[in-house]
């Protein structure tokens, strides 16, 4: 979507701040994992004039009128999120991942139960910070206890979190990660929270996409209710879902709206309901299994220049390395792979000895770089480059060379989103 006449017009000052996001976008190599291309259609659904409609309520129960068309908007968001999940129920509404943990916790744990007590994973073990972390509102509210990773492999340890969970007896325990490169056991996590008598959330935010493609096991038949984002591996517009059993719809609902929020994105709504279209697509599978695909490359081809992988390895979109080896901070080692084109995140790994400021480890995926449709081959060079930019740091040559291979490797490979004539290539940051 670069063409903007009206932006041209009304306010190029911010028009061109947008072009010059777009160009970095489309040069730098995106390798945060979190982070992905919405396709075309996807941007164009929320830019639209849904933007101009108040709908408080769900569909057919709505406290505005003029819902005619909004409902069967939402009414289709609502029947592609329960069939490419096999849920029971789903709720669009969320704004995003974050208000969607939120309400989850808020339906399932009443507001006058003697038990508010949430068992989720640490945020230094890959945990999210509305898992109970403290500094999160859901520590706040309810009271928040947190299951860490085995100390010397680095895995969830399903034994050791059972034995929490016997001492901790949580209503609710929440499983999924945001910083985790291996599959997730929810069949296990189930049984476990069967055993203790606690309901199960899941939050598939990262992996939302993987699951949709059947590239990793999914949640949605074992947790209560599961969580995602919609712009991940997903690969919507930034947005939040909830799907859970028919038993928790009716208070999950209510928890969203009126409990949290006012009037849903319609717009977003509608970038939501083209994902999930795209999502259910052959092509959507072949992209999720090419993504774990290049994630096993780009491990392999790390391990080979030397760097520490947490857990050895990855088999979903996301790899944690230890910088250590190459004499780096995670924050140097991300500072110069930003230099060279490369955009990553400085983050913690388990155990780390530095401090959550200038941690140990970098956090880098496959996802986005999958959708511009490169594969094992080009990962062998993107693991060649990172290891050259965290060598070369304190060399402003090194990281130019780099970051003009990356731009050249970027040109060839358009972003999804994007339209010839695509942006012009932005000036080196080394
Ligand atoms: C990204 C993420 C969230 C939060 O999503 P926001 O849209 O940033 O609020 C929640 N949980 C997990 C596991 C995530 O990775």
């Amino acid at each position: 979507m670069q063409t903007r006449n009206a932006l041209t017009h009304v306010d190029p000052e911010l028009e061109r701040l947008v072009q010059l996001e777009e160009a970095r976008q489309f040069y730098t190599a995106k390798l945060i994992p979190s982070e992905n291309y919405a396709s075309l259609a996807v941007l164009q659904a929320s830019g639209t004039v849904l933007t101009n409609k108040y709908s408080e309520g769900y569909a057919r129960k709505r406290y505005y009128e003029g819902q005619q068309i909004i409902d069967q908007i939402e009414e289709l968001a609502v029947s592609r999120a329960k069939a490419v999940f096999g849920a029971e129920h789903a709720n669009v509404q969320p704004y995003s991942g974050s208000p969607a943990n939120l309400a989850v916790y808020c339906g399932l744990i009443s507001k006058t139960a003697e038990n508010n007590r949430i068992l989720g994973l640490g945020l230094p073990a890959g945990g999210h910070l509305t898992h109970g972390w403290k500094v999160s509102v859901t520590s706040r509210f309810f009271q928040a206890f947190q299951y860490g990773v085995d100390p010397t492999t680095h895995l969830l340890d399903y034994d050791a979190i059972l034995t929490q969970a016997r001492e901790v007896r949580p209503a609710v325990i929440v499983c999924g990660a945001t910083a985790y490169p291996r599959i997730i056991d929810f069949a296990r996590f189930a049984e476990i929270a069967k055993e203790v008598g606690a309901l199960l959330v899941a939050d598939m935010a990262h992996i939302a996409g993987l699951v949709a493609g059947g590239a990793h096991p999914s949640p949605v038949p074992y947790a209560d209710a599961v969580t995602t984002t919609t712009h991940k591996t997903l690969r919507g517009p930034r947005g939040g879902m909830i799907l859970c059993k028919s038993a928790h719809a009716n208070v999950i609902d209510k928890a969203v709206f009126p409990g949290l929020q006012g009037g849903p994105h319609n717009h977003t709504t509608a970038g939501i309901a083209v994902a999930l279209h795209e999502a259910a697509s052959p092509e959507f599978r072949s992209y999720a299994h090419q993504i774990v695909a290049n994630s096993r490359a780009l491990a392999e081809a790390l391990m080979h220049e030397g760097l520490e992988l947490v857990t050895g390895g990855s088999d979903n979109h996301l790899i944690l390395f230890n910088a250590a080896p190459l004499g780096a901070t995670g924050k140097q080692a991300a500072s110069a792979m930003d230099l060279a084109g490369l955009e990553a995140n400085a983050n913690t790994i388990p155990f780390d000895p530095r401090s959550p400021f200038d941690p140990s480890g970098v956090r880098i995926g496959t996802p986005a770089l999958t959708s511009r449709g490169l594969k094992q081959a080009e990962m062998a060079s993107v693991g060649r480059w990172i290891a050259q930019a965290i060598r070369g740091r304190e060399d402003p040559a090194v990281l130019r060379r780099v970051a003009g291979e990356v731009y050249d490797l970027m040109a060839a490979f358009p972003a999804p989103g994007f339209e010839a004539p695509f942006p012009a290539r932005p000036a080196l940051l080394a």
